[in-house]
């Protein structure tokens, strides 16, 4: 499932080739997504209007227009966006095509459809990307995102820090992976009370959750399941993994042997030795 790495190097992949350009045909696979895409709504909207910018808030992106249109996409379970010539093969699962003034087209790719993408008319656009968002958290880079204010969210929460840090209405964009990964790299255990880490455990957990948020940007995104960027390259951070998906092999810090546990129905993977039990 695409986290805030692999969202944001879709970003960085696609701005570059979306930025100015106009939007001339949009399209569609008659194949329903998770919520109806609201084509009728996108053409009124969008033909004719000029990309000027693209963002992502959490896992989502956000395509700007000229006329302060914006559509947003959430990749959902194997969603992906890509750039191709206007008249080459439709690829399976291609579900949304949004055709533009130079001969090229973005597409919307999904095997399972559990993606989604929602138009914020012009007019209500500052309003509905408010509401949209009201509930979701800072995003980890933010200067909003303090360790004194996770210490302070998580205050008398038993709730464990790995369901913590996931939740999205905490901070936003931490997924299972990321979560794994810098729990391990904090040598916290997954399992231990949100409100049981110290202010300088909050300092180093946030300051780990940023680098390695950072580093898998900078190596294009994972390529767990099905995910490849926007120019269709497969990024390489998996081989850095250092927990996630490494049950029964050894620990590189301390040699022991990593575990799998499911903690809150997700798959958790833990040094025993570098991570103790609570
Ligand atoms: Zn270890």
């Amino acid at each position: 499932m695409p986290e805030l790495p692999e969202v944001e190097v879709i970003r960085q992949g696609l701005a570059p080739h979306l930025k100015g350009l106009k939007i001339i045909a949009i399209r569609c696979s008659e194949k329903p997504l998770r919520t109806p895409v609201p084509y009728n709504e996108m053409r009124g909207e969008l033909l004719g209007q000029t990309i000027t910018a693209v963002h992502r808030r959490a896992k989502y992106l956000i395509v700007r227009m000229d006329s302060d249109a914006a559509i947003i996409i959430h990749l959902g379970m194997t969603g992906n966006m890509g750039i191709f010539a206007k008249n080459s093969d439709p690829q399976k699962h291609d579900h949304v095509y949004w055709e533009l003034d130079n001969g090229t087209e973005l597409r919307f790719n999904d095997t399972r459809r559990f993606g989604a993408v929602r138009l914020l008319e012009a007019g209500s656009r500052k309003t509905l990307e408010k509401q949209f968002f009201a509930a979701t958290g800072p995003e980890p880079f933010s200067r909003s995102c303090s360790a004194r204010y996770l210490n302070k969210r998580a205050a008398s929460r038993k709730i464990a820090i790995k369901k913590f840090i996931m939740d999205s209405h905490v901070i936003a964009g931490v997924g299972n992976i990321y979560a794994n990964e810098s729990l391990f790299r904090s040598k916290i255990h997954p399992d231990r009370a949100a409100a049981s880490l110290s202010a300088k455990e909050w300092q180093r957990l946030l300051e780990v959750i940023r680098k390695t948020l950072k580093d898998a940007i900078e190596c294009g995104g994972s390529t767990i399941s099905d995910f490849v960027d926007a120019s269709g390259r497969g990024g390489y951070f998996q081989i850095n993994f250092q927990v996630y998906g490494r049950a029964g092999r050894t620990c590189a810090i301390c040699g022991e042997t990593i575990i799998k546990k499911n903690i809150g129905g997700r798959a958790s993977f833990i040094c025993p030795g570098c991570q103790k039990q609570p």
